[in-house]
């Protein structure tokens, strides 16, 4: 045992693609050269937009293209306690608030910067929302996670490979902007969830598509405002269709089950997707 541990982390909001095929080998692919043990993690917190339906077909499509992980997969939708938890230890540390802004307002107040910040509200103007059932996301505030962090603020680095060498970058979480941590609709938002998740379980290699580039510089905040662990990130380069497109599920492209149905050979598919 190597006690390295990467992770597969889809989000059960539609049927697994090509995409994800390719993002899938780079997880097992990097387990297999390191010596770790991959995790699957189903991203559910959407709950407007996951179905169980699609998770359980992304256990079945994993598996039809050999894929195998340490049981039990982790599902989200089990731990919004945690994440809610979480976000109250940020609330209670004065670094989140409460945002009842609507979508426009936010673009509004942001005007021409490059990224949102706010701040709280005065206590009896938030009552007075709280009162009326105002509904409300919760935002990571960087002016406070600044103030608290104080000279490790300018200090903040992670761990990536880019050109199959590790170096070490700066982060840039000012770039981010104060993003919503948990959201009107749900517990808990995507990076929050992710960071906690990573953390708890141990990950020490973040293998994900360049569509999550970014993601680093506020992971690597919240991992320094929370004392978690930092894991080190790779970033493949997206699949792209015979036209330049990136693949998505949004651009339809072939589900995997469509083409297992088909009786496609899972072993072509990496041939298919030049990677091998
Ligand atoms: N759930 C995300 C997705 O399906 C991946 C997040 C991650 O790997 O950190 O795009």
């Amino acid at each position: 045992m190597t006690g390295l541990v990467t992770r597969f982390a889809p989000s059960p909001t539609g049927y697994l693609h090509l995409g994800h095929a390719a993002s899938a080998w780079h997880v097992w692919t990097l387990a297999t050269r390191i010596g770790a043990q991959v995790l699957l993690r189903i991203e559910d917190i959407d709950t407007t937009r996951c179905r169980p339906h699609f998770t359980e077909a992304i256990l079945e499509d994993l598996a039809w293209l050999g894929f195998e992980w340490t049981e039990p997969a982790r599902r989200q939708s089990n731990h919004f306690p945690d994440y809610a938890a979480t976000v109250s230890r940020l609330a209670e540390r004065g670094l989140a608030y409460r945002c009842f802004r609507t979508r426009a307002e936010v673009l509004e107040e942001q005007g021409d910067a490059l990224a949102f910040t706010g701040w709280s509200l005065p206590e009896r103007v938030e009552q007075e929302n709280l009162e009326k059932g105002m509904p409300f996301a919760w935002r990571l505030s960087l002016m406070a996670a600044q103030q608290t962090l104080g000279s490790v603020w300018n200090e903040l680095s992670f761990k990536v490979v880019e050109a199959g060498q590790e170096v070490t970058r700066r982060a840039r979480p000012d770039l981010c902007g104060d993003i919503v941590i948990a959201r009107k609709d749900s517990p808990s938002a995507y990076h929050l969830a992710a960071t906690h998740d990573d953390a708890v379980q141990g990950v020490t290699h973040v293998v994900r598509g360049r569509d999550l580039i970014d993601a680093p510089h506020i992971q690597t905040l919240l991992q320094a405002l929370l004392g978690w662990s930092q894991p080190c990130y790779h970033h493949h380069d997206l699949v792209a269709d015979t036209a330049g497109q990136r693949l998505s599920k949004t651009r339809r492209s072939v589900p995997l089950r469509q083409l297992r149905q088909d009786g496609v050979d899972p072993s072509s598919i990496w041939d298919r997707l030049g990677l091998i």
